[in-house]
C-alpha cells in the first residue's frame, strides 16, 4: 500500500485529504472502476473527522416521527434560507441509505431498548435524528472507512503535503506535493482530482479545530483560479471548554445540559424561549456573546451544567466529555458546571461545487468541509457535517471516476511544473533573514477573533483588512528556520500560513460586502436585520494576480420561501 518514493506517479483519480470525505470518495471512485490514490499530510485516522463526538444526522425516524422532508425543512431554516434547497433535499433523501451502509461496514452505532439505531436530539432539529456511537462518533467512522480502504488496497501517499494544483490548458493535470517523511517535491499526475482537505478553523485562535485544519484545499483552489463561495460564514460553536478551546459536544445540550450565566439564570429563555439551549448554534453563540459583553459572565465564560445527569448517564454517554473536563479544566462535571464560551468551529463556505462535487474546472472536485455545495448556507446544523462528508464524498467519488475514465491516455504533469516548484521551495529554504511564521500566525488568529468573530461591524472589518495587508507584507519575508528535508514542520507551517492569510482576506472582504445579518454573519450595529431583497444570494470570491473579485450567485429555492427565523 505504501509504494516506493516515486518522484512522479500517475492515477485516474487523486483524492487530496483522507478524512471521512476523502476516504468515502476514494472508496466510491475505486468501486466505479478508477485507479485511485489518496494524498494526506496526516495518517488517515488522525484526520480531524476523528474529533467529531456528537453524531451524524439522518431521518430514520427511530426515536420520534421524522422524515427526509422534515430534515430538509430544519436544514433550510438552520441555514437562514441561504442553503440551496435542491442540494438539501437530495442530501436528506440519501442520508438514511448511507447510514445503513456504514452500519453494514461495521460502524457500531448505539441502539435503543428495542434494538433500533438510537437517535439523539441536536440543535435546530425538529426530531431526534442524530445517530451516534457514544461520544466518539467521528473516530468510529474514520476506522470503518479506513478498513474499507485497506480491503480495496487503495494507495495512500501518507505524510505528503499537497501544495499546488497544476492546471493546464485542458484542466487540472495533478498536484505537487512535499514528501514530509523523506523530503523533496513529488509530482502526482491525475485525470481528476478531488479536494477533501477539510476546514480552516485555525485561521482563528480559540478554535475547536485540530492544528492541521488550515484551509489548504480552499486556498489551493483559489490560487488555481476557482471561486470560493460564502466564505464570510464561520460557525462559532457555543460550548468550547475554557481555557483550552476544546469542543464540548452539542450532545450534552441534546441530552439535557443547561446553560447558565453568572446569576445562575438559564439565559437562553430570553433569546430562544422555545428551543432554549437547543436553538441553532448561531443563535446560542450570539446569546452567550451578548451575556459576556453585558457582564453576566464568569471570567469571560458561561456555565454548562450537567450535574443532574447523574453518574450512570455521565459514564455511559459522556465518558469522553467528562475526561476532557477533568483533564483540561480540572473540573468534574458531576460536581460542578464547566466553563464554556463560543469558539471558531466550522466553515460553511468553501470551494463552490454542484451536488456531484464538480467545481468550475471540469476535472477538479471537492467534498466535505472544504466544499460549499451549499448545504449549510449561513449556518450549519450539528450532525449534518459528518453526513455531508459521506453523502457528497460518495457522489464526488463516483463523478470524478466517470470523468477520469472518459479521458483517454494516461495522466501526466509537465516536468517543468515540478522543477518550478522545487526552485520556489528552495528559495524559501535558502532565505536567511526574516520573521518566523508563528508570530504572524498568532496575530492573524487573535485579530480575526476580535474583528471577525461572533459579531462584526464595518470599522472592525476595515481595520482587519488593513492588518491583513500588513501581515501579508511581513509574510513575503517569512523565515523557515529548519533547513532540513526530513519532517520539516517549519516549512509546512510557513506554507500553511500563506494559505490562511489568503483565505482571511477573502473571508473579511466577503463579510464587508454582505451588508446584512444572516446566520453566522451578524452585524448588530450597522446591519442588524436579514435583507432578503438584496442579499438572498451566495458570495463568490476569486483571486488572480492579487486582485480580488467578488460576485454573487442566486440561491436555489424549491419549496421553502424565506420566513422569519425564531426558535
Ligand atoms: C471538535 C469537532 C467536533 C465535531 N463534531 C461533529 C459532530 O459531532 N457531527 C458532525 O456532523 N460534525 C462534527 N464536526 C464537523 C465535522 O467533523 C467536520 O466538518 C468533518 O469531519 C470534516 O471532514 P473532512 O473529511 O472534510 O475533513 P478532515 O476530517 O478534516 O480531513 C482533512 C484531510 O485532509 C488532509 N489534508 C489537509 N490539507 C492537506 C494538504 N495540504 N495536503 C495533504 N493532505 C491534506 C488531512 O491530512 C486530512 O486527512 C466536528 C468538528 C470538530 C472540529
Amino acid at each position: 500500500m505504501y509504494g516506493p518514493e516515486d518522484v512522479e506517479s500517475s492515477h485516474d483519480v487523486l483524492v487530496i485529504g483522507a478524512g471521512c470525505a476523502g476516504m468515502r470518495a476514494a472508496i466510491e471512485a475505486h468501486d466505479a472502476g478508477a485507479d485511485v490514490a489518496l494524498v494526506s499530510k496526516l495518517h488517515p485516522t488522525r484526520s480531524h473527522s476523528g474529533a467529531a463526538r456528537g453524531g451524524i444526522n439522518a431521518a430514520l425516524g427511530n426515536a420520534g416521527e421524522d422524515s427526509p422532508e422534515r430534515h430538509a425543512a430544519d436544514t433550510v431554516k438552520g441555514s437562514d434560507y441561504l442553503g440551496d434547497q435542491d442540494a438539501i433535499e437530495l442530501f436528506c433523501a440519501e442520508a438514511p441509505g448511507d447510514i445503513y451502509q456504514l452500519e453494514r461496514w461495521g460502524a457500531l452505532f448505539d441502539r435503543d431498548d428495542e434494538g433500533r439505531l438510537a437517535q439523539r436530539a441536536f440543535g435546530g432539529a425538529g426530531a431526534p435524528r442524530t445517530v451516534h456511537a457514544a461520544d466518539v462518533s467521528g473516530h468510529v467512522l474514520l476506522q470503518v472507512l479506513y478498513e474499507q480502504l485497506l480491503a480495496r488496497e487503495i494507495r495512500v501517499y501518507e505524510e505528503y503535503f499537497a501544495w499546488r494544483l497544476v492546471v493546464g490548458a485542458t484542466g487540472c493535470d495533478g498536484v505537487l506535493a512535499w514528501d514530509l517523511a523523506r523530503g523533496g517535491v513529488r509530482a502526482l499526475a491525475a485525470k481528476a482530482v478531488i479536494l477533501a482537505t477539510g476546514g480552516s478553523g485555525r485561521v482563528y485562535c480559540g478554535s475547536t479545530n485540530a492544528h492541521a485544519c488550515t484551509g489548504d484545499g480552499m486556498a489551493m483552489a483559489l490560487r488555481a483560479g476557482l471561486p470560493l463561495e460564502d466564505l464570510e460564514f464561520v460557525q462559532f460553536h457555543p460550548t468550547t471548554l475554557v481555557p483550552s478551546g476544546l469542543l464540548v459536544t452539542e450532545a450534552v445540550r441534546g441530552e439535557g445540559g443547561l446553560l447558565l450565566n453568572a446569576k445562575g439564570e438559564r439565559f437562553m429563555r430570553r433569546y430562544a424561549p422555545e428551543a432554549m439551549e437547543l436553538a441553532s448554534r448561531d443563535v446560542v453563540a450570539r446569546a452567550e456573546q451578548t451575556e459576556i459583553d453585558e457582564g453576566r459572565d464568569v471570567n469571560g465564560s458561561l456555565l454548562l451544567d450537567m450535574r443532574h445527569f447523574g453518574r450512570e448517564k455521565m459514564i455511559e454517554r459522556f465518558h469522553g466529555t467528562r475526561d476532557l473536563a477533568l483533564t483540561y479544566a480540572g473540573i468534574d462535571p458531576l460536581e460542578q458546571p464547566i466553563p464554556v464560551r463560543p469558539g471558531a468551529h466550522y466553515h460553511m463556505g468553501g470551494v463552490a461545487t454542484d451536488v456531484d462535487g464538480r467545481s468550475e474546472i471540469e476535472n477538479v472536485f471537492a467534498a466535505g468541509e472544504v466544499a460549499c455545495v451549499s448545504l449549510h448556507g449561513a449556518n450549519r446544523l450539528g450532525g449534518n457535517s459528518l453526513m455531508e462528508t459521506i453523502v457528497f464524498g460518495r457522489r464526488a467519488g463516483r463523478a470524478a471516476a466517470e470523468q477520469a475514465l472518459k479521458r483517454s491516455g494516461s495522466a501526466g504533469l509537465a516536468p517543468s511544473a515540478r522543477v518550478d516548484g522545487e526552485r520556489e521551495l528552495a528559495r524559501l529554504l535558502e532565505r536567511h533573514q526574516g520573521e518566523r511564521p508563528s508570530r504572524i500566525r498568532d496575530e492573524l488568529g487573535a485579530s480575526m477573533h476580535e474583528n471577525f468573530g461572533v459579531f462584526r461591524e464595518e470599522g472592525g472589518m476595515r481595520r482587519q483588512l488593513e492588518l491583513l495587508e500588513n501581515l501579508r507584507e511581513r509574510y513575503r519575508h517569512v523565515l523557515v528556520d529548519d533547513r532540513g528535508e526530513i519532517f520539516n514542520s517549519d516549512l509546512v507551517q510557513a506554507l500553511e500560513l500563506g494559505y490562511q492569510l489568503d483565505l482571511a482576506v477573502c473571508m473579511v472582504s466577503a463579510g464587508l460586502e454582505r451588508r446584512e445579518s444572516r446566520g453566522a454573519h451578524s452585524r448588530p450595529k450597522d446591519f442588524p436585520a436579514r435583507d432578503d431583497e438584496n442579499f438572498l444570494k451566495h458570495s463568490l470570491v476569486r483571486w488572480s494576480n492579487d486582485w480580488l473579485d467578488l460576485s454573487w450567485k442566486p440561491v436555489t429555492i424549491t419549496k421553502w420561501q424565506p420566513q422569519r427565523r425564531t426558535y
